[in-house]
């Protein structure tokens, strides 16, 4: 069972113990505290609460809240309530979002007692469709998990009207295939592993997964690479550079043939330990790539101090590609900049054609998206493969 849990920050004790008092008409546990420091400690006591904060504290203001709560990884729902107007609580949503909170609901103070009832049960619903950590060790541990693999393509200028591309290698992609759940999206179950704390147990079971996928290659001659994702608790890991080499090394692997993606957010969470894992990785022989590029807010300064060989441009801005002048401009910059700073660009999120052919007008040097191919599991992936490794057509959308 999901465990029913809230706890609420509210410096004004009446407000504080009313909103505990409604949450346990529906069926929560709930504490309430006016300490910023012991609402801190509760949540690390109990990961696997639900939050509810005040924005406006004397001690500590509602912003600087999330941002603690950002920098303890926490992931679960929040609700936030103020007395401010509407437009400051949206802007609090906005920027919980950035550093990767879930903010269920916003209310408006006073709430009102039916209001504030929907929304702890509309939190119980939600509850409800995340796994648990039982489930979660569970899953991992009966391996349950697959890598679903999305193509990734180098492109070429041939000829007179001549767009084309030739096929470099996969992106491994997580997916849960639960018993009772079907099967899960990365988004509904790696936040929940970071909160559980489960990160190491997962990345074995991808290293597991990513050197069977290029065991059986090597088996059928097919010579891709495999980009994995790490996240935040594998970047801290000093152990981690060691035990993938080793582990390569057993299963007579190349490990260059290994690319391995991290998120600006995640090699920024503490920079100094990421330049030590990660510079490890590099030393090891494994590519590094950049995720999610232009969606954090690194300074280029420090980016440039990491080892990464690639840098790929965030789906978010490729989408907006043909609609917007103003992202072609970023999106140009930014492979210029790659390009100057000697790294290969990627655009991911490709859909559509005229978006493809800006980017080869932009010497952008790979793409991958919806338009070469969706993440296909292992069996449709090695087909893919063969039809299209000797293959430079026009790309179609072919699955
Ligand atoms: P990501 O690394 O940025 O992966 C790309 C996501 O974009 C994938 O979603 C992929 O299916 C989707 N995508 C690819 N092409 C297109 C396109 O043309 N249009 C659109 N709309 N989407 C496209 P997916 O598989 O749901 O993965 C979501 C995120 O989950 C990944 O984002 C990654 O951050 C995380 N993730 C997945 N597998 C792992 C894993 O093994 N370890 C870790 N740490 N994170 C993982
Ligand atoms: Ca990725
Ligand atoms: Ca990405």
């Amino acid at each position: 069972m999901p465990e029913h849990r809230i706890l609420i920050l509210d410096d004004e004790p009446e407000i504080g113990q009313y909103v505990a008092t409604v949450a346990e008409l529906s069926g929560f546990e709930s504490t309430y505290f006016s300490d910023p420091d012991a609402f801190f400690a509760a949540i690390t006591v109990w990961p696997e609460a639900c939050a509810v904060i005040d924005l406006q504290m004397p001690a500590l203001d509602g912003i600087e809240v999330l941002r603690q709560l950002s920098a303890m990884k926490f992931r679960r729902p929040i609700v936030i309530m103020s007395g401010v107007d509407r437009k400051v609580l949206e802007s609090a949503r906005h920027f919980a979002k950035a550093h990767d909170l879930e903010v269920s609901d916003i209310v408006s103070k006073p709430a009102r007692l039916d209001e504030l009832r929907q929304i702890f049960e509309r939190l119980r619903g939600s509850i409800h469709l995340l796994p648990t950590r039982a489930e979660l060790a569970d899953g991992i541990a009966r391996r349950e998990f697959q890598l679903h693999l999305q193509p990734k393509v180098r492109l070429v200028r041939d000829g007179e009207d001549g767009l084309s591309y030739v096929p470099l290698g996969f992106e491994g992609l997580m997916r849960w295939q639960s018993p009772s759940r079907g099967l899960v999206m990365p988004d509904h179950f790696i936040p929940q592993i970071a909160a559980a704390g489960l990160g190491a147990e997962f990345s074995n079971h991808l290293f597991d997964l990513a050197l069977n996928t290029l065991k059986s290659w090597n088996e059928a001659d097919i010579d891709a690479s495999l980009a994995i994702n790490l996240s935040a608790s594998d970047v801290e890991d000093l152990s981690l550079a060691d035990r993938l080499w080793k582990r390569c090394a057993n299963a007579g692997i190349d490990h260059q043939r290994i690319i391995i993606e991290v998120t600006e957010t995640a090699a920024m969470q503490h920079p100094e330990r990421a330049l030590d894992v990660l510079t490890r990785l590099r030393l090891r022989g494994f590519l590094l790539s950049l995720d999610d590029f232009g969606t954090g807010y690194s300074s280029l300064v420090q980016l440039q101090r990491l080892p990464f060989a690639e840098l790929k441009i965030d789906r978010s801005l490729i989408s907006d590609c043909t609609s917007s002048e103003h992202t072609r401009i970023i999106v140009k910059a930014i492979i210029d900049l790659g390009h100057n700073l000697g790294l290969t660009v990627v655009a991911e999120g490709v859909e559509d054609e005229s978006t493809l052919e800006l980017l080869q007008g932009w010497s952008c040097d790979l793409a991958q998206g919806y338009l070469l191919a969706r993440p296909l599991p292992p069996e449709r992936a090695r087909a893919w493969w063969l039809a299209h490794r000797n293959m430079n057509g026009r790309p179609v959308a072919s699955e």
